[in-house]
């Protein structure tokens, strides 16, 4: 077995703490990485708690992995020792159904999540990246260029794919107007790639304080989403609107602003449903209410590649591990610009 520590939640209210455990046996596809950096994602949260149903414990959450490879199986054709690399949300899936051969393996029935997941071969459960250690089947496995800050680019392996894909998918790009609603670890995301995508990118925030930073980021324009006023002035101005507020709201404003035959996708997984929206909202102009989850394999890799050229990261705040239940405190609070990383070097110190 491969020995592997990491910070674990033992139950759904008790703060995480440390764990010694055993992570399977390299196989023959498989590449072993040394951790040195994990993102954490709400969704980490929202798990440990079992707010998204019950989980086996003790429970390792972490999905936005850099680390460098430290070893590889006997078939492994892609990657060397030492090479820098990153796992994000996925680490099987059938590989053979008709969305594994379209690239898209976030959309398999069969996909196995790094986190909370049944293993495939083993069916224990997956162990994620608040971890020092993980092994990986080479397919899921994803090149981080060596020219980005290896702790910055982490959250790219989850916030950043879940924000290119659908901009790629919608076909963002020169003479659109984009909104991104919610200035977030994924909005900071969407703002910073929908203006590499050379679009004209308007964020949408209910807090006035957010205005300086958003411009900072890359944004044209702020609109403040609770002066009716602003919002109505925006009606029918926008190609594209990326939603990723997960709090309930009212989205018949934003569906407004839409052009004719435009979309909005959606991001945020609501712990209580949204209102309705009106369906006249959409009849009239042929508008859309969609959504998206993460990205396949290759496009992940594609956004790496993008993000390479174009030198960008998430802004982040470093923490050693030790502050990961404070840092859990700081996220409700939406106390984070925009990202907190793990530094995997802290578990040294237990
Ligand atoms: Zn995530
Ligand atoms: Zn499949």
């Amino acid at each position: 077995m491969t020995h592997a520590s990491a910070y674990a939640a033992f139950d759904a209210a008790s703060p995480l703490k440390y764990w010694d455990f055993e992570r399977r046996d390299p196989r023959p596809d498989d590449v072993e990485i040394d951790i040195l950096f994990c993102g954490v994602c709400h969704s980490d949260l929202h798990a440990a708690k079992d707010e998204w149903g019950v989980v086996d414990r003790p429970f390792v959450p972490g999905h936005e992995i850099v680390g460098r490879v430290k070893s590889v199986g006997a078939d492994v054709t892609r990657f060397k020792v030492g090479e820098l690399v990153g796992v994000g949300c996925m680490v099987d899936s059938c590989l053979q159904c008709h969305e594994c051969e379209d690239g898209l393996e976030q959309y398999c029935n069969h996909f196995v999540p790094t986190y909370g997941g049944p293993e495939a071969g083993t069916g224990k459960q997956t162990y994620g990246g608040y971890s020092d250690r993980v092994v990986v089947k080479e397919h899921f496995v994803l090149k981080v260029p060596e020219t980005l800050d290896p702790a910055a680019a982490a959250p790219l392996l989850c916030a950043g794919i879940t924000t290119y894909s659908p901009l790629r998918h919608w076909k963002v790009g020169p003479g659109q107007r984009v909104g991104v609603v919610g200035l977030g670890g994924l909005g900071h995301m969407a703002v910073k790639l929908a203006k590499a995508m050379g679009a004209q990118v308007v964020v949408f925030t209910t807090s006035a304080s957010k205005v300086d930073d958003a411009k900072r980021l890359g944004a044209d324009e702020v609109v403040i989403s609770t002066d009716a006023d602003a919002m109505a002035a925006e009606a029918g101005a926008f190609d594209f609107i990326l939603n990723t507020v997960a709090a309930p709201h009212n989205l018949d404003p934003f569906i407004a602003c839409l052009k004719r035959d435009a979309t909005m996708t959606m991001l945020g997984v609501p712990a209580a449903p949204h209102p309705s929206p009106s369906v006249a909202g959409m009849i009239f102009k042929r508008r859309s209410v969609a959504g998206s989850l993460i990205g396949g394999i290759a496009e992940t890799q594609e956004m790496l590649d993008f993000c390479g050229v174009h030198g960008i990261t998430a802004d982040i705040e470093l923490i050693p591990i030790q502050e990961i239940n404070t840092a859990y405190e700081r996220m409700l609070k939406s106390d984070v610009k925009y990202r907190f990383v793990i530094d995997a070097a802290s578990l040294a110190q237990g």
